[in-house]
């Protein structure tokens, strides 16, 4: 059964509906693409799930049961990780603190600094990124930076890990490593969604998608039973022009 489903949700801003009865269905052990253009309402729905945005009406169903989270600390706290598109990280502080205020945002100032270096080193080496834990956040390229933020999320072992357009600022080789890390966890049963608006990317890693278009759902369909044409047409609601020169 799902580990997640959000069932009908509805929400608007300022009275303009950005989800209309938008559901998804997340089962553990897959990589699930959110898809659809731009403004389609892909990190609206995250937000929803995660406790950022409260929903007006639909529901939320955790293991089948019903449950809403009322703030992002309250959804990591039960396994679900995000990566926003916006890095949201301390670039003062070290990599190693903005990994570990990750996942426990209190308890920075009463914590053994040679642990917290040790378990960020082994997060870091088990992803095979070679930044080092004891660095200033800040001095690192943004590309860097992303990487932190995504090791950050893969250290609080989430049941659900969701990313919402990480692969923006890297490079191929940190795609691949990316890639790398979201196999293995999902081959121990965690439950991916992953954003990007790169097909290839989504065809390489992905096994099911959820298609929304203007903030309702187009519908739930198995990547290798669809072609790249044929997602096209259902995130943009018509035909391809073909152009003729
Ligand atoms: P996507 O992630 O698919 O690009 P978003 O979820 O960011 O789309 O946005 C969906 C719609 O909701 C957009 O029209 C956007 O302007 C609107 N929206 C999202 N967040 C807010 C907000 N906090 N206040 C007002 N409008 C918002
Ligand atoms: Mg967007
Ligand atoms: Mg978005």
């Amino acid at each position: 059964h799902p580990v997640i489903e959000m069932r009908d949700i509805t929400i608007a801003f300022g009275g303009v509906r950005a989800l209309d009865g938008v559901g998804l269905r997340l089962f553990p052990g897959e990589v699930h693409a959110l898809m659809g253009e731009n403004g389609a309402g892909k990190s609206t729905l995250i937000k929803a799930l995660t406790g950022v945005y409260s929903i007006d009406s639909g529901s939320i169903l955790i293991d089948g049961e019903e449950h809403t989270f009322s703030t992002p600390a309250a959804a990591q706290g039960a396994g679900i990780s995000t990566v926003y598109q916006e890095v949201n990280l301390v670039p003062n502080l070290t990599v190693a603190e903005n990994m570990l205020l990750g996942r426990e945002p209190r308890k920075l100032g009463r914590i053994d600094v040679r642990a917290m270096n040790r378990r960020a080193q082994e997060t870091l080496d088990r992803l095979g990124l070679d930044i080092s834990p004891t660095s200033v956040l800040g001095e690192h390229p943004i590309a860097v930076q992303q990487l932190v933020a995504i090791a950050r999320a893969v250290d609080v072992e989430a049941r659900v890990l969701i990313l919402d357009e990480p692969t923006s600022s890297l490079d191929a080789d940190e795609v691949e490593k990316l890639f790398e890390v979201m196999r293995s966890l999902r081959d121990h049963g965690v439950a991916i969604v992953f954003v990007s608006h790169f097909l290839d990317q989504i065809y390489e890693i992905s096994d099911r998608m959820t298609i929304l278009r203007n903030g309702t759902l187009v519908g739930e369909r198995m990547v290798a039973e669809t072609t790249q044409l044929e997602l096209v047409k259902l995130m943009i609601g018509r035909e391809l022009e073909v152009l003729e020169r």
